[in-house]
């Protein structure tokens, strides 16, 4: 039997003196006796080689399992460490060493706080203490400073425990790097601000889209009645530069005519020169009171003073007025129903009528009829023509301002006597309406309420 092991060489020295203790020359030995003997020594020895065998089996076998063990400890996917009640490491796998960036010989015994900065090392005290009195050592965040200055979120959770081989009382903490997780969490927190931001943005941009569409409204609202103004400018200049000359251009070629005729003596036809400055006088009154009874409605200063009169009279007087426009062969008839006593202003229903009467005068060449009736509280006058009539298609403009229909370019007009006339009636609570039939002829029909 070779002894190499320095073990086994003490073991056979301790044998060696063993049997020199007692030796054989001491003993009554017979040669059966010693043959049987060196039989149960050599029986023996094999059996010392067997047991040895299977203690060296044994015993490679837990090299295996501690090899095993280590490699699952040190090599374990989270940090691992062993505190005592100090917080000082017992014990640190390689994952954690590799985290903290330092040698485990380097971290033994060593306090962990010297990872963390103070006000940090003082909370995980804290935590510790209450982890040695809980049992459990409750999830915790921490900066852990490297020795190389770099840092990482970790997150520390652990259970208190006693040493297996001992009491003395030890922490089992697990250390994860959690930085990837916060700066993800980070970004994540980020991102949602941003969006709060987005919506709040939006919000505003909203807000900001209504006040420039209410000021765009505005603007044009403003530029509407720029348009407006401009429009009743342009209008005027034009109305004064052809309807008013007409009637001024009448007015002075019959004066130059009078003073020939006066001349040479022939008065007989001055008469019939002072007729149509008469005419023309009026025509360009009309139309400046046009202009006036527009601007007057346009800035709302018309007084409505209602006072009762004969109906009766009043177109009497109406229709004398009008009798110098009226075509040759040109009549107008008048009808009335009903109490000729009625209650309404005067002025606002003359200038009301004229326009309707001199339409209807202008635009026919027959008989024109105007019909009163009051009834029930109520003024109905209807002023009729068998004239041109208003194109059907045209119609839906006709209380516009300076609107004239297709049919009208060759008679003299402003465009404004119907619009003022809507005006007037609405300024007495009343209603307009008409009916007209191109080439046969106009109805207009008002209602006015005497209350
Ligand atoms: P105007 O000075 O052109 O007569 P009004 O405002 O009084 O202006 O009338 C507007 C237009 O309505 C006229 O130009 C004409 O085209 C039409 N109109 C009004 N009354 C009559 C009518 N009795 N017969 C035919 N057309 C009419």
């Amino acid at each position: 039997m070779t002894t190499k092991n320095p073990a086994n060489k003490a073991l056979r020295k301790k044998a060696e003196a063993e049997v020199k203790s007692t030796p054989l020359s001491s003993l009554d030995l017979t040669m059966d006796k010693v043959k049987s003997l060196v039989h149960e020594l050599e029986v023996h020895q094999v059996e010392l080689e067997m047991q040895n065998q299977e203690l060296r089996e044994t015993q490679q076998l837990l090299e295996k399992s501690r090899d095993e063990f280590s490699d699952l400890f040190d090599f374990a996917p989270v940090g691992y460490l062993i505190l005592d009640e100090k917080g000082t490491i017992i014990n640190i796998n390689l994952t954690a060493c590799h985290m903290l960036g330092v040698d485990r010989i380097q971290l033994k015994g060593k306090p962990f706080s010297a990872y963390l900065k103070i006000g940090e090392a003082n909370s995980f005290f804290l935590n510790l203490r209450q982890a040695f009195s809980t049992g459990i050592l409750e999830n915790i965040e921490f900066i852990i400073h490297r020795k190389d200055k770099t840092i990482f979120y970790a997150l520390l959770h652990g259970t208190v425990d006693t040493e297996p081989n001992g009491n003395k009382r030890i922490c089992r903490v697990a250390l994860q790097d959690i930085t990837e997780v916060r700066n993800m969490k980070i970004l994540q927190e980020q991102h949602e601000d941003l969006e709060k931001e987005n919506i709040k943005i939006e919000k505003y941009n909203q807000e900001l889209e209504k006040v420039v569409l209410e000021r765009t409204k505005e603007l044009s609202d403003a530029l509407e009645s720029e348009k407006d103004i401009n429009e009743m400018k342009s209008a005027f200049i034009s109305i004064a530069s052809h309807e008013l000359r007409t009637p001024v251009t009448i007015i002075l070629s019959s004066v130059i005519l009078m003073e020939k005729f006066k001349n040479i003596g022939d008065y007989n036809k001055l008469d019939r020169h002072i007729q149509r400055i008469k005419l023309a006088t009026k025509n360009f009154t009309s139309i400046l009171d046009d202009f006036l009874s527009l601007e007057k409605l346009e800035k709302g200063i018309v007084r409505v003073k209602k006072e009762t009169f004969d109906i009766l009279d009043f177109i009497r007087i109406l229709i004398e007025e009008m009798e110098s426009i009226l075509k040759p062969e040109q009549h107008i008839h008048f009808s009335h129903e009903g109490n000729p006593l009625i209650l309404q202003n005067q002025k606002i229903l003359h200038n009301i009528l004229t326009n309707l009467l001199t339409n209807a005068i202008k635009y026919s060449e027959t008989d024109v009829e105007i019909n009163t009736i009051n009834s029930n509280g109520e003024l109905t006058i209807l002023v009729k023509d068998k004239g041109i009539g208003i194109p059907e298609d045209e119609q839906k403009n006709l209380f516009k301002r300076f609107f004239r229909a297709e049919n009208v370019k060759d008679f003299q007009g402003t465009g404004l006597g119907l619009s003022i006339v809507k005006r007037y009636v609405e300024l007495l609570s009343g209603n307009i309406e008409y009916v007209s039939t191109l080439s046969k002829g106009s109805t207009f029909r008002i209602q006015l309420p005497d209350k």
